[in-house]
């Protein structure tokens, strides 16, 4: 990781970029479970940030290191409130915020015995994730050889990092045929997700989306859902076979890194006209306006901070 003029909030320090590093014999780096979280803060006009949805992501990390037996050393309040801190200390006003918990050194055998848990949260600036033009003309997307992993073979309800190896090879795979993401079927066949990413689909002017069973909780999925259902929009929660993708009118990926990203093509068949249809975007830019501060309606999935150098730029003229 290059170097960055940022502080890592490290086990209730706050550390320079490149101090936070661990031992080689960290039982997570052999085994792969370890908890993680993905948040995005957005700047809101002029002054004013605010992260979104900033306590679903916190209950979706504790939940998460529920269901991996990881106990957080830190409380829900602590880690919410060291994020807060870190935006400011950091003089953030725009985030990817990555907080995670993992299994330190000490047994090296699978069992991890007492290891020590640890809990880093790092934030830095993030543009698009997939890529310029991605959110105004959409992607290219190609069904991944590779099977969303089996609901009893890994929890697909948590964000474990080893769960991302799965997510890694259908994007290498993807990426390496020409394809800007990989779209994983469930172990059944039906469209499951991205491999960071939530799904949809619209077909004759209803949304539909897989339902919970093998795909991440994503939290920009529970978003879509409440705007759509806000203008409208008629929602079905079905799975689906990758055909009825094939022949959709519209379809996009949701996600804290993707946002909402329009899907231009699926192995090499163009979904609709090829660009981000209507319905598509008037959600996107119900989204951005969302998490912009601009819609009164959603403010409370806002929780603002203070944006460090306007406070500096006001002390300086006191
Ligand atoms: N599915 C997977 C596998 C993911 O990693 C993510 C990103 N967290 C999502 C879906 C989208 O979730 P969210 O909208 O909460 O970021």
């Amino acid at each position: 990781m290059s170097s960055k003029p940022y502080k890592i909030w490290f086990n209730g320090e706050f550390v320079p970029w490149d101090e936070a590093s661990v031992h080689v014999l960290t039982h997570t780096l052999h085994y792969g479970l370890a908890v993680f979280e993905g948040i995005r803060a957005y700047k809101c006009g002029d002054n004013r940030s605010a992260v979104f949805r900033l306590p679903e992501h916190i209950d979706r990390l504790y939940a998460s290191a529920h269901i991996a037996t990881i106990k957080i050393p830190y409380s829900k309040e602590e880690t919410h409130d060291a994020i807060l801190d870190l935006l400011t200390i950091n003089d953030l006003e725009e985030a990817y915020i990555r907080p995670i918990a993992f299994i330190g050194g000490g047994k090296v055998g699978l069992h991890p015995g007492d290891n020590p848990i640890s809990l880093a949260i790092s934030a830095y600036p993030w543009g698009t994730y997939l890529g310029e033009g991605a959110l105004s003309k959409g992607i290219s997307a190609k069904i991944s050889s590779f099977t969303r992993m089996g609901v009893n073979s890994f929890m697909t309800k948590a964000k474990v990092s080893g769960n991302y190896a799965n997510s890694v090879l259908a994007k290498l795979e993807a990426t390496s045929l020409g394809f800007d993401e990989a779209i994983l079927l469930d172990t059944e066949g039906y469209v499951a997700e991205g491999t960071g990413e939530n799904i949809f689909i619209i077909r004759n002017g209803v949304l539909k989306t897989p339902p919970l069973t093998s795909v991440l909780e994503g939290i920009t999925r529970d978003s879509v859902i409440q705007i759509a259902r806000d203008e409208g929009i008629e929602l079905e929660t079905e799975r689906f076979t990758r055909d009825e993708l094939y022949i959709a009118d519209e379809a996009f990926f949701t996600g804290t890194a993707a946002e909402i990203t329009p899907i231009r093509d699926v192995d090499k068949r163009v979904i609709g006209k090829g660009k981000p249809g209507p319905i598509t975007k008037r959600l996107q830019s119900r989204f951005f306006d969302i998490v912009e501060g601009r819609d009164p309606k959603f403010t409370e999935w806002l929780e603002f901070f203070p944006v460090v150098s306007t406070l500096r730029v006001k002390n300086e003229s006191l």
